[in-house]
């Protein structure tokens, strides 16, 4: 038990740690003018499930939290629909601060946030990671074209990885009822593969 304890201790120290240095990142000169804040993620830091989304937008960048506006109310109204809660899941981007005009993030820039990005998935150990549009999934497994990729599960290592449609395009369909649906369905795969693994008792924080 105490080691346990111990470990857990380090797990949460480790990760903020690794918030704290990056709470001041100057690495890519232009977003240090265009943000605020460094949007560092939201949710439960000991989760076995990560969503990685684009860049932080406007709302984003007030608050501090990732997916806090329109597009993040359709990804928790997602989760809610296979019964998974925001505390269910740790959520981040694939760079930490909002681009001016909600721009999409240079070559440069993903690439000064992979450090970043590539020591979080070492703290946090997710064994499910949701790539939530292109960059993501490009991140993450060198892939595009999520409008055809979509809902399948690719494995990277021991973590399996599961892109997704991102809600902005939901919003930019008017909401276009049949795409909700689509969208709805990879929530199902998500959910299925994590009650496998729960299971499989591999998740126990969650
Ligand atoms: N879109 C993203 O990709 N990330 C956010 O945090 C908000 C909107």
């Amino acid at each position: 038990m105490l080691i346990k304890e111990n470990f857990f201790n380090f797990v949460m120290t480790s990760f903020q740690e690794l918030k704290t240095k990056y709470s001041t990142c100057k690495k890519c000169s232009e977003l240090c003018k265009s943000r605020s804040q460094v949007v560092f993620g939201d949710g439960n830091e000991t989760a076995k499930i990560l969503f990685i989304g684009e860049s932080p937008g406007a709302n984003e960048d007030k608050q501090g939290i990732p997916f806090c506006g329109m597009s993040g109310q359709i990804l928790t109204q997602l989760l809610n629909s296979v019964g998974l809660s925001r505390s269910d899941i740790f959520i981040t981007n694939t760079i930490l601060c909002r681009p001016e005009k909600n721009r999409n993030p240079s070559k440069e820039e993903v690439n000064n946030c992979r450090e970043r990005l590539d020591e979080l998935l070492k703290v946090m150990q997710p064994q499910v990671i949701v790539t939530i549009g292109n960059f993501a999934t490009d991140r993450i497994i060198g892939k595009t074209g999520v409008t055809s990729i979509h809902g399948k599960v690719f494995q990277l290592g021991d973590i399996q990885v599961v892109p997704v449609i991102h809600p902005a395009n939901l919003l930019y369909s008017g909401r276009n009822p049949e795409l909700f649906k689509k969208m709805q369905e990879d929530f199902k795969i998500i959910a299925s593969l994590i009650e496998l693994k729960k299971s499989q008792k591999n998740i126990k924080d969650f």
